[in-house]
């Protein structure tokens, strides 16, 4: 799916950047995350990777501790510096989309508060946009720094994603370059059950990948639990695939034909045998199955008919309180 910018092109002009952070309770980790962002703006700026007016874009995703305030000192204190803050906490995806849809910008890359993705990599990002690409993946080289539960499960679900047929680039989460076309491209998707990283490869164009070794967070504990880790997942799944439609369907009829010879079978013995079969086995066992992978279809049913009813509704996905420090 990757190919490498084409090179026929000719080569663009400088860009101006805008990094997009979304943030939720991420007071512990923010200093450290606007100094770092800050000096690399620089040094992108001094190597002609980035114009010298580039910005930091933070979403302040409803968070309950001291972020939004030090947002507004940073905005005070640094004429780059921008953040919008959002009516409440609308999740990560939301926020992100809320930053992208808000910033301004030839080029926007968008990167955890934690900074457990590597930085250092974006000038490798901003040197495959200038030849051509519109998105450039950040892809984690390896998860060493993650508990081996979140790799395992992150692992399960990439595979579990490609077996239902998801275009998903492997070990890339939200850290990546996009153009202002393709963000542009991107306000057409409205979907409110958001899950950027099947929707953004969707989007064609000229694409590259850019490698990194994930970190430990900086400070502060993951905002991801397992709990929002299930519902991203599962909002992967059912808004990319009908695969567990199909399965049901396939179940159904597999069910159905086995029962027909079952059926020809009960017939058989009735008029041909005398026996007469006790039977406690034979009737409890296909009830429980078939208990069960009924109520199991219903609940896959029932993921979907969820799906379609809030997309349906048409409710705004994100709600923004305020933007402070836009450019001048
Ligand atoms: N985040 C957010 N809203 C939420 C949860 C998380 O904006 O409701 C942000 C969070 O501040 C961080 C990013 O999403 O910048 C990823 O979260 P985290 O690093 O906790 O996830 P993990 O790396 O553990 O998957
Ligand atoms: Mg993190």
């Amino acid at each position: 799916m990757t190919r490498p910018p084409s090179a026929s092109r000719s080569p663009r002009r400088t860009p101006r950047l805008s990094v997009v952070v979304p943030c939720y309770n991420e007071q512990e980790v923010l200093p450290d995350t606007a100094g770092q962002l800050h000096g690399l703006l620089e040094e992108l700026a001094a190597a002609g990777l980035c114009t010298a007016d580039s910005r930091l874009w933070f979403v302040d995703d409803g968070s309950r501790d001291a972020t939004w305030p030090m947002l507004e000192e940073l905005t005070a204190a640094h004429g780059n510096v921008s953040a919008i803050r959002l009516s409440r906490n609308h999740g990560h995806q939301r926020a992100l989309l809320a930053g992208l849809f808000t910033a301004d910008g030839d080029v926007l890359i968008s990167i955890d508060a934690d900074l457990q993705d590597d930085i250092k990599v974006m000038a490798e990002m901003l040197r495959y946009y200038t030849e051509g690409a519109d998105i450039v993946y950040g892809v984690r080289q390896s998860r060493d720094a993650d508990s081996w539960f979140k790799r395992w499960t992150a692992q399960q679900f990439y595979r579990l994603m490609r077996l239902m047929g998801s275009d998903l680039v492997y070990n890339h989460a939200d850290y990546r370059l996009m153009s202002r076309r393709a963000v542009e491209e991107l306000k057409q998707f409205g979907e409110v059950n958001l899950f950027l990283r099947g929707i953004i490869p969707a989007l064609g164009f000229t694409t590259a990948t850019v490698h990194y070794d994930r970190t430990e967070r900086l400070a502060g504990e993951s905002k991801y639990p397992l709990r929002r880790m299930i519902a991203l997942a599962l909002n992967g799944i059912t808004s990319f695939s009908v695969v567990p439609l199909r399965m049901i369907t396939f179940t159904g009829l597999t069910i159905f034909l086995l029962s027909l010879f079952v059926s020809a079978w009960v017939i058989w013995v009735r008029m041909v045998s005398e026996r007469v079969v006790p039977g406690w086995a034979s009737n409890l066992l296909p009830i429980i199955f078939l208990g069960g992978i009924q109520l199991l279809c219903l609940g896959v049913l029932g993921e979907y008919l969820g799906r379609i009813y809030t997309e349906v509704k048409r409710r705004p996905r994100f709600i923004i309180d305020q933007v402070v420090g836009t450019p001048r």
